[in-house]
């Protein structure tokens, strides 16, 4: 089984956090990348023979923007039971872009809420309104979508633990099967860097994320990965992928893929990858295979991001990376029962932690 991703790098407005590759919404783009994603789809066939899709995912950038989602999907042989999501912006859905995607037989949206908060979207410069945002919610759920993703951040600056809870709250009215958690990071060459904003103090940063895994598990929603929520049997299959290893194959610009042990990515430059497509060459331009035992502490590291673990049965450790789970064992950040190993609760709070000391 394997998944496959699309990078559709379409946006009205660059939100001053983003780090993705992202470009403006233009019709000579839109051309330009239609086209290059037909180059790169027939280049990639040879090693998709024979290897059935499992998933399918249309991330960003806003999918929903491109134009061309339908004749690229109708070229894909999948699964009958294939996951396929799109990714899309409140302020740029409606009930009829929605159900024609059902009707294109995409069967999961994952929408870019943030937050329900006005004040926090302005912070964060969004476009949209919680208002807007909930009418996009329940337009995806008339439309047809039986599988609605959210995505929210906490940790924004001046956030307060009130307006947090007033996000939080809201989403008990709300038809989703799916919230994905996010705190906000600052990253280099974002506009946010530049103007050096500040996040909140590491201690409210942990009660806004308590506060959050009170409400949802409220709410039903179970944490089944450090930053995933999901009703019993909506846990993202594309992303459990990730999480597990699963072979995967990334298209358009700066998409990453991972394949027989190799990890690559094309160049993120729409010009560059349309042309080295054009010239009959690969756009790649990073590849990365790690050598034992590195590959597989990342390995490790990724799995246990999931909460039911990984089995240590399939992961033939070196005397270092065993020597270290052995103390994350000790300090309660890591759980042992026969050969699987997972988080403790205290562990799925201080995963950072557990990361960077296996890796
Ligand atoms: S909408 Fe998403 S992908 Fe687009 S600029 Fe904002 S954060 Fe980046």
């Amino acid at each position: 089984m394997i998944s496959l991703y699309f990078h559709i790098p379409f946006c009205t407005k660059k939100c001053p956090y983003c780090h993705f590759y992202v470009i403006p919404n233009r019709p000579a783009y839109q051309q330009l990348l239609s086209e290059a994603l037909a180059l790169e789809w027939r280049m990639q066939q040879p090693l998709m023979e024979g290897r059935p899709v499992t998933s399918i995912y249309f991330g960003g950038g806003t999918p929903s923007l491109f134009t061309e989602i339908g004749p690229l999907l109708t070229q894909i042989p999948r699964a009958s039971d294939c996951e396929i999501t799109i990714e899309a912006n409140p302020e740029e859905s409606s009930l009829e872009l929605f159900s024609h995607f059902v009707q294109l037989g995409i069967n999961r949206l994952s929408l870019g809420v943030q937050s329900l908060d006005d004040r926090s979207l302005q912070t964060l410069e969004r476009i949209h309104t919680a208002e807007r945002a909930k009418r996009a919610i329940f337009d995806a759920a008339k439309a047809g979508f039986k599988n609605i993703s959210l995505d929210l951040m906490y940790d924004l600056p001046g956030q307060t633990e009130e307006s947090w809870a007033f996000t939080l709250d809201q989403l008990r009215d709300l038809p989703i099967q799916h919230l994905s958690l996010y705190n906000l990071t600052i990253e280099p060459h974002t506009s946010f860097h530049k103007r050096k904003v500040q996040l909140p103090q590491p201690e409210l940063s942990l009660q806004l994320l308590q506060t959050a895994l009170e409400r949802l598990a409220s709410l039903g929603l179970n944490r089944y990965e450090i930053s995933a929520f999901a009703r019993p049997g909506f846990e993202s299959r594309h992303n459990l992928g990730y999480w597990t290893g699963r072979p995967f194959l990334g298209f358009g610009p700066s998409a990453y893929s991972f394949w027989e042990g190799e990890r690559f990515r094309n160049v993120a430059n729409i010009h560059k990858y349309a042309r080295a497509l054009r010239e009959g060459q690969s756009p790649v331009d990073f590849r990365e295979k790690l050598p034992y035992p590195a590959h597989l502490k990342e390995r490790l590291a990724v799995g246990l991001r999931v909460r039911e673990g990984v089995n240590l049965a399939t992961f033939p450790l070196d005397a270092d990376t065993a020597r270290v789970i052995e103390e994350l064992k000790r300090n309660n950040l890591l759980a042992q029962r026969g050969t699987q190993l997972q988080l403790t609760e205290r562990g799925m709070l201080y995963y950072d932690t557990v990361a960077s000391e296996m890796i």
